[in-house]
């Protein structure tokens, strides 16, 4: 394997996607290339304290570094899909979006009660998203000791959002 330095270098900027004004960060780079794919799951996995039992990723990029993150450390994984995708009995909660709401679901019976889960995803930007899942798998029992993201995208308020939480990434982009 050849050592990857410049992570960000394989993530691109994508104007006016997917709305105009908007910078989409595209990962679909990072993740096709094997050392650039090794490399940000070992940053990932540096990331995260040695005493987390659980990996939950929320969908759908955070199931691609999330599951290979919980590989990588041979731990489990709970994915936090969107609504309508899991049989029942789950567990919802509905949060804003700068635009309508979004609902997301957890599979009740998934995460044992106290389990210290860390929470990952591809992107940090205003945080809703994440902030909804820490709250979700906390209300099923969990102990959220962390969220991880590849990369936190600075000014939108991701860590205001956060307040309180032990949040860390591996990139920062402007
Ligand atoms: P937030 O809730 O923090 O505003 O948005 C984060 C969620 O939206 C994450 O699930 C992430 O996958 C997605 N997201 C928002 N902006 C981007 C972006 O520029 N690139 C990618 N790959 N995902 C984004």
């Amino acid at each position: 394997r050849t050592r990857v330095e410049d992570l960000a270098s394989y993530i691109r900027d994508v104007p006016d996607y997917p709305r105009d004004g908007i910078v989409f960060k595209d990962i679909t780079g990072l993740l096709v290339d094997p050392d650039a794919l090794t490399e940000a799951v070992d940053r990932l996995a540096a990331l995260v304290p040695d005493d987390v039992e659980l990996i939950s990723g929320m969908e759908a990029r955070g199931f691609i570094v999330g599951a290979a993150l919980a590989f990588r450390l041979g731990l489990g994984f709970v994915p936090v899909r969107k609504a309508g995708k899991l049989p029942p009995p789950v567990r919802s909660a509905t949060y804003g979006l700068e635009y309508g709401e979004a609902t997301i679901e957890i599979r009740e019976g998934t995460v044992p009660a106290g389990a210290r889960v860390m929470l990952v995803d591809d992107v940090l930007a205003t945080g809703g998203t994440a902030a909804a899942g820490a709250q979700l798998l906390e209300e099923l029992g969990a102990e959220v000791v962390g969220l991880a993201f590849l990369l936190e995208l600075d000014g939108l308020g991701g860590r205001e959002r956060l307040a309180g939480r032990s949040v860390s990434t591996v990139l920062l982009a402007g």
